[in-house]
């Protein structure tokens, strides 16, 4: 049996990141992945965002990480070449009901830290990005766009490069934590047995559902998952936009966006669509309530214009119309297993704090 000091189940851009984080603290790490690549899961279907910190409750791991993240995240960027964009964002009531919705976002961004927002009249967005319509905007100069694949091939390079291994086509099927570690069974082409000494969780979607596979964890600690789609729709040819637009949240998402890549290609999404298991089809018929959405702030979208793109997955740990929870990022004080982290509800925004995330997991795992 192969025995290593650390086991990070999952090559999104967080357990590739973790990774990187332990490697670059001299520990030895192996990384196990169920597909046959890195990040095809959640990390390859989100908005890619680089998110300023707006919409967190003050105190919360999701406002701490994404404003700290932020910054580490445009550092790397800018350090190992990933492209990125710090593009800004403008953030839209488009009815008069909704400017105490936004005032008070620009009230919770500056308590989370991010104080270069700027409260800007309707006049004054619309000189900004003349196709627009509202009544007021908050402009985050610091949100911007990042290319995932990119960060998350750095990432892999940076792991390896510091003796990381990661392996594909390594689904983990069961865990027993012992007194002296944990033994880690995978199936796959190459069905295998490892011993380690610390165990991260970081399966996204199915961390779980693997936790509770793991022997000796008990099931009281691990929270309830619900999953909400977020369908995307895509504009052919040039939008008439130079930043991204974003609506005011609704109660599981942050409204449906413009957000252009760094090709220049234009999507809007994502929804909420509360779903039972994993399926990534997009319902073309959604097109219609993205219309209306869309057109509160963009009137001149064309009719026909919308094609359905792709839908990305949230791993929530609140259900409908409950309040939205946190990142868990679960250790031993919490659970009582010596060198397991469990990470549950890394949704968004869990690219843009995945390199906080890492470091938060190497101090709550005592790797520093
Ligand atoms: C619609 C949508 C939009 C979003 N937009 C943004 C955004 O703009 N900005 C932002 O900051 N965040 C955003 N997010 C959040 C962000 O995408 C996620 O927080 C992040 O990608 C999560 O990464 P992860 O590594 O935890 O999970 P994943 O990317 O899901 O990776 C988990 C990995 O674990 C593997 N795995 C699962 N089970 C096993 C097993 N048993 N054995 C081995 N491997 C296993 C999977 O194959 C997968 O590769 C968005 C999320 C969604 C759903």
């Amino acid at each position: 049996m192969d025995q290593i000091e650390c086991v990070v189940i999952g090559a999104g851009v967080v357990g590739l990141a973790v990774a990187r984080a332990l490697a670059a603290r001299g520990r030895e790490v192996i990384v196990l992945e169920a597909a046959d690549a890195i990040g095809t899961s959640t990390s390859s279907r989100n908005s890619e965002v680089i998110h300023a910190g707006l919409y967190y409750p003050r105190g919360s791991l999701k406002a701490a990480l994404c404003v700290r993240g932020r910054e580490m995240l445009y550092e790397y960027c800018a350090s190992r070449n990933v492209a990125h964009s710090r593009c800004g964002k403008l953030l839209v009531a488009t009815a008069p009901a909704q400017i105490a919705q936004l005032d008070s976002i620009l009230a919770r961004g500056k308590e989370n830290g991010v104080f270069d927002l700027t409260r800007i009249s309707a006049s004054e967005a619309l000189s900004l990005e003349p196709a627009l319509e509202c009544v007021a905007a908050v402009y985050s100069p610091q949100t911007g766009i990042v290319d995932s694949h990119q960060l998350m091939l750095a990432l892999q390079g940076d792991a390896e490069r510091d003796g990381a291994v990661v392996a594909l086509k390594s689904p983990v099927e069961a865990i027993d934590a012992t007194a002296n570690g944990f033994v880690i069974r995978t199936g796959g082409d190459a069905p295998t047995e490892i011993r380690a000494a610390c165990l991260i969780n970081s399966a996204g979607l199915h961390a779980t559902a693997l936790a509770k596979r793991i022997r000796g964890l008990d099931p009281r600690h691990i929270p309830p998952l619900y999953l909400a789609r977020g369908n995307y729709f895509s504009v052919s040819g040039r939008v008439p936009f130079s930043r991204l637009i974003y609506p005011m949240p609704n109660e599981a998402g942050l409204g449906v966006h413009l957000t252009i890549d760094l090709g220049g290609r234009a999507r809007f999404g994502p929804d909420v669509e509360w779903i039972k298991s994993i399926d990534y089809d997009v319902d073309p018929q959604r097109a219609e309530s993205f219309y209306a959405q869309i057109r509160s702030y963009w009137p001149g979208l064309a009719d026909g214009a919308l094609q359905p793109a792709y839908a990305g997955i949230r791993p929530k740990l609140s259900g409908p119309g409950e309040p939205a929870a946190d990142f868990v990022i679960q250790g031993s004080a919490a659970h009582g297993v010596r060198g397991l982290v469990n990470l549950f509800g890394i949704e968004s925004p869990g690219l843009t704090a995945s390199l906080a995330i890492a470091q938060r997991v190497c101090e709550v795992s005592g790797r520093t």
